[in-house]
């Protein structure tokens, strides 16, 4: 089954206690294609300027992604600046210059309509319902935010919410929107305004599902070194909508192996800096990571 993508396509820089790139290929849906393209073909709707390096496309585009999606617009390409300290579970925003993405209007080509699957990227809500609009027939639809629409369109953000299948946030967000500390009744405000699950990602502890099925809670895969948590979130939603896609169908089963593979695929991301790690990551190694994580999450029951 295949997945349209729609999000930002960015020139990132960053830096962490380990380092810093400038202008280095990133943007939500960026990360995202470049983990889903591991289970199921991919395909983007998203805006660059006339800036764009030509060899970030050809990236794209070796690793499977459909990229007739991509528009070039007159004007700089979206930029955004920021900073982790020692605590990399949140970055500190420098910049971000909107340029081409300011004016952005998603165009789906009308070979993307069969798709299947539809991820919408921490996009303005009124851009998300657009796209909703333009692609009637997905089967599975799911969305993510940022802080930044939460605090200025939450009712439009709740209105696109209402339109899809699953939401994903961090925690923050999800406490924020719902104004609520508890994460469980903030869990159970976004799902009666209809989606049928809810994950929320809870940086280096892992993420939690909520759904109609009950609670799963997965952890984050430990790594020893961890250079820039830089497109963590969508590359999990990546790794999650692709494993869904490839399995073909949404049950408890396949909800908690795909919270497993997101935790997977977003663990190679923040390895490096950028998509280096993520554009080399191979299925054997995805494969391998999964069955660790079985390995150190499975434990008896009570006897
Ligand atoms: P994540 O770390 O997964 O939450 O997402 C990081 C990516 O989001 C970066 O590569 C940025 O380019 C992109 N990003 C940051 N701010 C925005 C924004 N306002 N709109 C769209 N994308 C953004």
């Amino acid at each position: 089954m295949s997945i349209l993508v729609v999000g930002s396509v960015a020139l990132d820089t960053v830096e962490t206690p380990f380092g810093r790139v400038e202008e280095a290929l990133g943007g939500s849906a960026v990360y995202f294609s470049l983990a889903a393209r591991l289970y199921a073909p991919v395909r983007l709707v998203a805006v660059v300027g006339e800036d764009f390096p030509a060899e970030h496309v050809a990236l794209l585009h070796q690793h499977g992604v459909d990229v007739a999606g991509l528009e070039r617009a007159a004007g700089p390409t979206f930029r955004w600046s920021g900073r982790y300290d020692f605590d990399l579970n949140s970055a500190e925003t420098l910049d971000t210059q909107l340029n081409v993405f300011a004016s952005f209007h998603p165009k789906m080509p009308p070979a993307y309509g069969d798709s299947e699957f539809l991820f919408m990227a921490n996009i303005d809500p009124d851009l998300q319902r657009e796209v909703l609009q333009q692609v009637p027939d997905t089967k599975l639809r799911a969305l993510d935010s940022l802080k930044f629409w939460i605090t200025i369109k939450p009712e439009l953000l709740a209105s696109a919410m209402s339109l899809v299948d699953i939401v994903l946030m961090n925690e923050a967000e999800a406490r924020q929107f719902a104004g609520t500390h508890s994460l469980l009744r903030a869990a159970r405000r976004i799902l009666e305004l209809g989606p049928r699950a809810l994950i929320v990602k809870k940086g280096e502890y892992g993420a939690v599902l909520f759904s109609e099925y009950g609670y799963f809670v997965a952890p984050a895969y430990p790594l020893e070194d961890v250079r820039d948590p830089t497109g963590a979130g969508d590359s999990f939603a990546g790794g999650f909508l692709g494993f869904l896609a490839r399995a073909g169908e949404i049950t408890p089963r396949t909800l908690k192996q795909a919270i497993i593979h997101g935790s997977v695929v977003a663990s190679f991301t923040v390895e490096d800096f950028s998509v280096e790690r993520l554009r080399r990551v191979s299925w054997d190694e995805v494969r391998q990571r999964y069955e660790e994580f079985h390995h150190f999450t499975a434990f008896d029951a009570i006897v």
